[in-house]
């Protein structure tokens, strides 16, 4: 098992510096550069710029032709931190909910140790990638010819998930997350008198059906051995008691695992609006955005993580994907890989992703940098003959 300890002193005081200094998606510069001083400090090869704020670090060894890539991501949170931590964030309303201040650090540490190390034969790019909270970082680092600058004949990502014991770690072939749509809807009536309710079309008493149909889609329409979930969660209209409004405009999610599942769930949307508009004589219109696929483990990458994964921690087949989404998916799409969740829990009931007190627990600094470590030495051992 790879020996990390040296490292982890300099790497939660990294870890510390980043959570006190998030920065939003695209605007990771001070994290950037702080990340690319270290790596090219390590003695690797870096690029800046690379899907906008984006950081690429590459080492070789040897004269091996595979080779690997290893992401973490950079981005932090439009949330006000409750931690009262003495490293809590120095931005106001912009904190490290989701412990991308520890993915970085952990990502770091690996290069660091397997710059020194050196015992593999190939290739590794340790992607260090921007706005994975809703704004597709991975994807501008794709469009921006990461795979092409930086060919991966495999790709993995780590994030740590509070749901599963400290240093468990946990992956399984097929999907893993959700891929996420929004939907933003505006009913359009014409507005007139609350007492003459007959002289206008009422945008509220439409908006309130459309809500109540919306959710039949999921019971009504997909079969119940597939799976979906669609949340309206944002409803607006009216300013007063005995005026109804010209307009109301309605928000909703829809996450599901099966592209077929997802047409289905937006096509059934396009028809209640259809039938909604019909029956109460409204103009209704969708804006319906896919904006994160699916996140599909490949089956041998995602098997052959989790006999890796034995060698260095408490390693588990997840049984279900979780419903969350992630924009690693994207890197899934263009290369064979898996996404792999690094417990990280601590205490019963645990604080979840994006809460405001939530923290990155630094005790599983050492095991997810062995697991990258050993994911690496893995992939890019000398051994021709193994069986995958
Ligand atoms: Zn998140
Ligand atoms: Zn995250």
């Amino acid at each position: 098992m790879p020996d990390v300890d040296a490292l982890i002193k300099p790497l939660i005081e990294f870890r510390r510096d980043i959570h006190a200094h998030p920065e939003l998606a695209y605007k990771e510069v001070s994290t950037a550069r702080k990340v690319a001083e270290a790596l090219a400090s390590a003695g690797l090869k870096v690029t800046t710029g690379v899907g906008k704020t984006g950081v690429v670090a590459s080492l070789k060894v040897g004269n091996g032709t595979r080779s690997i890539g290893l992401r973490a991501d950079m981005d932090a949170l439009p949330i006000q931190e409750e931690t009262g931590l003495p490293y809590a964030s120095c931005h106001d309303g912009v904190f490290h909910g989701c412990g991308h201040d520890g993915h970085t650090t952990m990502l770091l540490g690996a290069a660091q140790y397997l710059a020194k190390t050196q015992q593999f034969n190939g290739t590794v790019h340790f992607i260090f990638q921007p706005a994975e909270e809703g704004q597709a970082g991975a994807k501008a680092m794709i469009d921006d010819g990461l795979f092409e600058r930086f060919p991966c004949d495999r790709v993995y990502a780590l994030h740590n998930w509070p749901d599963l014991p400290a240093g468990t770690i946990a992956t399984r072939p097929g999907p893993i997350m959700a891929a996420a749509d929004k939907f933003s809807i505006r009913v359009q009536g014409k507005g007139g008198h609350a007492a003459a309710p007959h002289q206008t079309p009422d945008a509220i008493l439409a908006a309130s059906e459309l809500v109540t149909q919306l959710h039949t889609i999921v019971s009504r329409r997909i079969a119940p051995t597939s799976t979906a979930v669609l949340s309206v969660t944002q409803i607006a209209g009216g300013s007063s008691h005995n005026v109804l409004p010209g307009s109301v405009s309605l928000t909703g999610t829809v996450r599901t695992f099966d592209p077929a599942v997802q047409n289905a769930v937006e096509k059934a949307i396009r028809q209640v609006i259809q039938g909604v508009a019909l029956a109460t004589g409204t103009s209704i219109s969708l804006d319906y955005n896919r904006y994160y696929p699916a996140t599909i483990n490949h089956e041998s990458a995602a098997l052959r993580a989790l006999e890796v994964a034995a060698g260095v921690g408490n390693a588990q087949l997840a049984p279900e994907p979780a419903f969350t989404s992630e924009d690693f998916a994207f890197m899934l799409q263009a290369c064979e890989g898996a996404y792999i969740w690094l417990g990280q829990g601590t205490e019963q009931p645990t604080i979840p992703l994006h809460h405001p007190h939530y923290d990155f627990n630094d005790d599983v600094l050492a095991t997810g940098i062995r697991l990258l470590v050993a994911l690496a030495e893995d992939y890019l051992s000398e051994k021709e003959d193994r069986t995958e």
